[in-house]
């Protein structure tokens, strides 16, 4: 970006590129790891009502600390995972994009450490928010190598860790005991150990959520936006000690979810059963999308998540993907040479990007 010579922008961020994953329109969306499945006529009705009811309060401002939403979250956690967190170990923001913003805010004084390559934003909030970020590395496969991982975090003694898991966008999923020597090695350098799970449900593997409680240097991100299927609605949330969420009502921006967020966030989870209902349908999905790219002779990283990274095609990444899009099927280039990434779509949608595919490789 050429930015005017009188803009007196920060120098640190004139070399940076915005976040831009394509949003154009096609016959399959098939790029951001969104849940394909729109809500129900119950559930727009029921968020319609509660919207309707909020309407008349807002003339003022909301519930600066999301009290019902936070309780509400908790619920979700402990159901799923059999904890017993109350509000107090929940955040929740405008997307997990804004909790990982608060988590380098907070926390961000001796930099970051992320193994790459994995969710490109956490290395871009890093920057914007002025914290140095520490590139790691993994195994050749895409894996992350524990013992390497454990070296990185002794070496360089950040304070705050991440890993992903499942990890975007290469989808494998970290086994909890090797997360737990992760979080063994951040204790050691003073720092946290950040749990990206915003594929969890997808994932058989037991939640980072169970290691907080002994712990509580572990820090665990979620989102609606993925198995949720509320990516539009933009809210994300964090489990974790409490002394973690005191900091974070030190950087939010007061009343920084809206009124109706929290209300149609509320409704959600009380239509949870009927939102998570398209996860085992989208794994199974998965497998099938996996057998029908083995077919066409490519190869997939193993995915504990709604996406699926390829390779083994011939033309290269960015000629596929445009290729692809011009018959109407919009994936993802992750920027990693010679690999691919599509997101599990529905029956139609699946059908359509194999089926495009098949004529390209
Ligand atoms: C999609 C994604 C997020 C989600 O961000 P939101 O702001 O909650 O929509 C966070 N982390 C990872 C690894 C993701 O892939």
């Amino acid at each position: 970006m050429n930015w005017p010579t009188w803009l007196p922008i920060r120098k640190d961020l004139q070399t940076l590129t915005p976040y831009g994953a394509p949003q154009v329109l096609a016959d399959a969306t098939l790029n951001t790891n969104e849940n394909p499945y729109s809500p129900s006529p119950k559930l727009i009705q029921a968020i319609s009502d509660a919207v309707f009811n909020v309407a008349s309060t807002l003339n003022r401002y909301p519930d600066r600390d999301a009290t019902a939403l936070r309780v509400g979250l908790a619920d979700y956690i402990n159901g799923q995972n059999s904890t017993i967190f109350s509000m107090e170990n929940i955040w929740v923001a405008n997307g997990s994009n804004e909790i990982i913003q608060s988590l380098f805010l907070a926390f961000g004084d001796k930099g970051a450490l992320g193994f790459t390559p994995s969710y490109s934003m956490h290395p871009l909030i890093a920057k914007v928010s002025r914290t140095q970020w520490v590139e790691g590395s993994r195994n050749d496969d895409y894996s992350l190598n524990v013992d390497t991982a454990v070296n990185q975090i002794l070496e360089h003694k950040p304070s705050l860790t991440f890993i992903t898991t499942p990890n975007n966008p290469t989808g494998g999923a970290v086994k909890v005991t090797d997360i737990e020597k992760l979080a063994d090695a951040v204790k050691i350098v003073g720092g946290l150990l950040v749990v990206d799970e915003a594929y969890a449900e997808f994932s058989s593997e037991r939640s980072a959520a169970t290691l907080v409680k002994s712990n509580p240097h572990v820090v665990v991100i979620r989102t609606m936006s993925k198995a949720f299927a509320f990516a539009g609605a933009r809210v994300g949330y964090l489990i974790s000690d409490a002394c973690i969420v005191d900091a974070m009502l030190l950087v939010r921006l007061p009343y920084h979810l809206s009124a109706l967020t929290q209300a149609a966030a509320c409704v959600a989870l009380d239509f949870k059963d009927e939102l998570l209902g398209y996860v085992d349908t989208l794994i199974s999905a998965r497998q099938k999308l996996v057998q029908e790219l083995h077919e066409l002779g490519l190869t997939c990283i193993e995915s504990s998540a709604n996406f699926i990274l390829f390779t083994g095609f011939k033309s290269p990444a960015p000629k596929l993907w445009r290729e692809l899009l011009d018959k109407g099927v919009l994936i993802r280039d992750v920027g990693l040479e010679g690999y691919l990434r599509v997101t599990i779509g529905n029956e139609a949608e699946n059908k359509l990007f194999i089926t495009a595919l098949r004529d390209l490789v």
